[in-house]
């Protein structure tokens, strides 16, 4: 039987971490990233991707900011926008030229610019915790947050960061084009990072808001309305592990959403890193999703396999497995 599999990718598929930025070394990481989604396609799952976007539409901010003199900056879900209309382009044309001479029926690739709807009452909201864009001094954050109201806060010592909130992913506003473009085939990149965050009003009118929506959590979303059978999340560790860097950190193989819960619960999953991580494969299973995985990008395939990386599945298919 073919399985739907939906990969999010970490920052590292697109960036290193000490690397710079420049066009040439994304590309490159993007090529490789490229390599093991046709590895997956050539082993016959059908695969939608989507992707992290932070050091990216860091940069947009950054240069937005930078030029405002000049051309008009745009707001934060243009940026975000830009941001998946960047990242798609190289992934789809690195994914086209993977792909050439390569035996595969259909699965051209396309990226589709995408909208997330978010709850204007959710209470992240009323507190801002996802720092964006440049570092500022106190002086020029303290002009900001008066002057547009904004919120700043001192950032570990490196400068002041503005925040903004990061709300639950609640429905992907382009799904049916993503699920007819799926069944059609075609490769589909779709809710970069965590797609742009949009509201809905009463007259039924969607109107793009300042905040960031987390990827890992879009993705189990993008997962969900796709009706994935697997949930596989993509990054820069082997697998999930409890006691994290200690010396008694255990790498986790086989675990339950409640399992896992409750190491969550022990301050196992560092916030904004492997905390939502966490957060979006429980969702995944307990909204009836087969199985989820968090592996290293290099070992995806093997990982599908059930050879290598964290799975997570339901008590019942636990029990089948060991
Ligand atoms: P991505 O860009 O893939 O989302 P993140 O940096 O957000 O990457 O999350 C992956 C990081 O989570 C790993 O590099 C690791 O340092 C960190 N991490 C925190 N807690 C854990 C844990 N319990 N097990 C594994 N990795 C963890
Ligand atoms: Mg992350």
């Amino acid at each position: 039987m073919t399985e739907k599999v939906v990969v999010a990718l970490g920052g590292n598929a697109i960036l290193q971490s000490g690397q710079e930025g420049t066009f040439e070394e994304q590309m490159e990481n993007v090529q490789s990233t490229a390599m093991q989604i046709v590895r997956m396609l050539e082993a016959g799952y059908e695969v939608v991707v989507t992707h992290g976007n932070g050091p990216q539409v860091g940069a947009i901010l950054i240069q937005n900011e930078a030029g405002s003199n000049l051309v008009p900056p745009m707001p934060m879900d243009v940026c975000g926008a830009e941001s998946q209309g960047m990242i798609g382009y190289m992934l789809c044309q690195a994914l086209r030229n993977c792909m050439l001479g390569k035996k595969l029926k259909g699965w051209e690739p396309c990226c589709v610019v995408t909208q997330v709807e978010v709850d204007p009452d959710d209470p992240a909201f009323a507190n801002p915790t996802k720092p964006v864009g440049p570092f500022y001094t106190a002086e020029e954050a303290e002009k900001r947050m008066i002057e547009k109201g904004e919120v700043w806060i001192e950032d570990s010592g490196r400068g002041w960061r503005r925040v903004v909130p990061s709300p639950d992913p609640k429905h992907i506003v382009e799904i049916e084009g993503i699920r007819h473009l799926f069944d059609e085939r075609f490769l589909v990149i779709a809710c970069g990072g965590g797609g742009i965050p949009v509201i809905k009003k009463k007259d039924g009118t969607y109107q793009g808001v300042e905040a960031v929506i987390d990827k890992d959590l879009a993705g189990e979303r993008l997962a969900q309305e796709v009706g994935a059978d697997i949930f596989m999340i993509l990054t820069d560790v082997p697998k999930v592990a409890i006691n994290f860097k200690k010396p008694n950190e255990k790498w986790l193989d086989v675990v339950t959403p409640k399992e896992l819960r409750a190491y969550e619960a022990e301050g196992h999953f560092k916030t904004g890193s492997m905390e939502p991580k966490v957060e979006a494969v429980i969702r995944f299973i307990e909204n009836g999703g087969k199985r989820a995985i968090v592996a290293k990008l290099d070992s995806a395939l093997e990982a599908l396999k059930g050879e290598t990386g964290t799975q997570i599945v339901s008590v019942k298919e636990k029990s089948s497995i060991l």
